[in-house]
């Protein structure tokens, strides 16, 4: 086999995905697209987002693109837990940074039991820090898809998420009015916002 062909995943094996980048990268559209294929395959899914993120609806996960699966609210993993029902075998998780370290065992846990687990979340906060536990659960999938926007000063693709209001707190569920998608050569970590503000007082 070409060592760059991806490997089909075994049919009863547990299996974590990781789909990660940052906002209006496509995370949310790439999950729904792949719990879509997984209904048309017949198969039982379930689908959890935190219930902090309700900026569009309570009961679904929404992309930016106004694509949409139900999903029931969560408030961590383990009230994500118990409502699991056992004779799930694909669950779909997005926004998974809003759902605590707990998150990270809970994936792993799934993925022995035999289920197809696939999380989606951003990869940095808005200083371009790692924002946890996406980081781990990268390290624990046996697939990660980095996702990219596009940057919205000169095209090329954006990892960043450019908060464009003043604010410190590190979660600010977002839309288009607070944060911009960025480049690496276009992004400017907040500290360096506020002491070129000084140096030009
Ligand atoms: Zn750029």
């Amino acid at each position: 086999m070409n060592p760059a062909t991806p490997r089909l995943r075994p049919v009863h094996a547990g299996w974590i995905e990781v789909i990660t980048g940052g906002m209006f990268s496509g995370k949310s559209e790439e999950l729904i697209r792949r719990l879509r294929r997984a209904c048309i395959a017949r198969q039982s899914v379930q689908a959890f987002k935190p219930s902090i993120d309700d900026r569009y609806s309570e009961t679904e996960i929404v992309s930016h693109d106004e694509n949409r699966i139900e999903s029931t609210p969560v408030a961590n993993s383990e009230a994500l837990r118990e409502l699991l029902d056992p004779e799930t075998q694909v669950i779909g998780i997005d926004e998974a940074q809003f759902l605590g370290p707990g998150v990270v065992q809970l994936c792993i846990e799934l993925a022995r039991k035999g289920k197809r687990v696939i999380v989606a979340g951003l990869d940095m906060d808005f200083r371009g820090e790692p924002f946890e536990p996406m980081p781990r659960l990268m390290a624990v999938a046996e697939e990660v898809t980095k996702t990219h926007a596009v940057c919205v000063v000169c095209g090329a693709p954006a990892l960043h998420s450019q908060r464009i209001v003043e604010g410190d707190e590190r979660v600010m569920v977002g839309a288009l009015e607070v944060y911009e998608p960025r480049c690496r050569d276009h992004f400017t970590p907040p500290d360096e916002i506020e002491s070129h503000v000084e140096e030009v007082r």
